[in-house]
């Protein structure tokens, strides 16, 4: 069965829309005829202002978090959405990034469908995308780093710890979300688990905005670089293990050996 495009539908509807990692001409074109048909737009933290330049007709509702205040619980967020759907709004749902990523678009896609609202994900450019092209540099790399690992240092509170450690096997780029405020806890799980001091890490600030800002580390002195630069919020860092780094390592056990 074809679908209706969202848009052409009754009104009454949830987009859950994807921002992209900041700048304005960073969105799909789908996301932005979503926004340039919203009745209301709900925004959060991260989302730029630019990109809410987009749907001047519409009404725009902050939901995150101000510096040094409560942000609004998921609940909360949940019930404002649906009931503007409910009194027949087309609403936007806008989230930074891909909302498919680390954006708790479950709870949201739930709500609105539990009470029969149409509902869609309009895919974005997640982060790790745009700190790849900030760095001027794959993700992945033929034959060096046949894998990308999506990953978040933040989980539920409750949750066990999130082991990112096992995750950086030889041939993986690991993207790391929302890890900043636990770099020093983050070194010493790696350096535990046996990763080379010497691994390259790259964090990168702001990525696609006017206050992008780009470091290029190692484990070893990542915390202590961070700490000199001026990377601001968001950031995010990417640990390449090549798989030549691995050969390396087992060529120089063995020769010791
Ligand atoms: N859905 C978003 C991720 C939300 S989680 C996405 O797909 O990108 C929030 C985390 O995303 C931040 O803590 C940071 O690690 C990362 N992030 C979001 N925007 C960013 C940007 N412009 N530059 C660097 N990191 C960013």
């Amino acid at each position: 069965m074809k679908h209706a495009p969202f848009a052409d539908r009754s009104p009454g509807s949830i987009a859950l829309v994807g921002a992209g990692p900041g700048a304005r001409d960073l969105l799909t074109l789908r996301a932005v005829a979503r926004l340039a048909a919203a009745d209301v737009v709900f925004y959060d933290r991260l989302v730029d202002p630019e990109v809410l330049s987009l749907a001047p007709q519409a009404e725009h509702v902050f939901v995150g978090k101000e510096v040094g205040a409560h942000s609004w619980p998921q609940d909360r967020i949940n019930a404002v959405i649906v009931a503007a759907a409910l009194q027949g709004r087309r609403v936007v749902r806008l989230k930074s990034g891909d909302p498919s990523i680390f954006g708790r678009a479950c709870e949201e896609l739930d709500a609105a469908r539990s009470v029969g609202i149409a509902v869609e994900i309009v895919p974005g450019i997640t982060a790790a995308s745009a700190a790849a092209a900030a760095l001027g540099r794959p993700l992945t790399e033929r034959g060096a780093t046949d894998r990308l690992v999506i990953a978040t240092a933040t989980c539920k509170p409750g949750d066990p710890d999130p082991e990112l450690a096992a995750l950086l096997t030889p041939g993986t780029t690991l993207a790391l979300y929302m890890a900043m405020h636990r770099l020093p806890l983050l070194v010493a799980q790696m350096l535990a688990a046996g990763h080379d001091p010497a691994l390259a890490v790259e964090v990168v600030g702001s990525a696609s905005t006017s206050r992008e800002a780009v470091l290029r580390c190692t484990l070893a002195n990542l915390v202590a670089r961070v700490a000199e630069a001026v990377l601001g919020n968001p950031a995010i860092l990417l640990i390449r293990h090549p798989k030549a780094a691995a050969v390396a390592t087992r060529r120089a056990i063995a020769l010791v050996v």
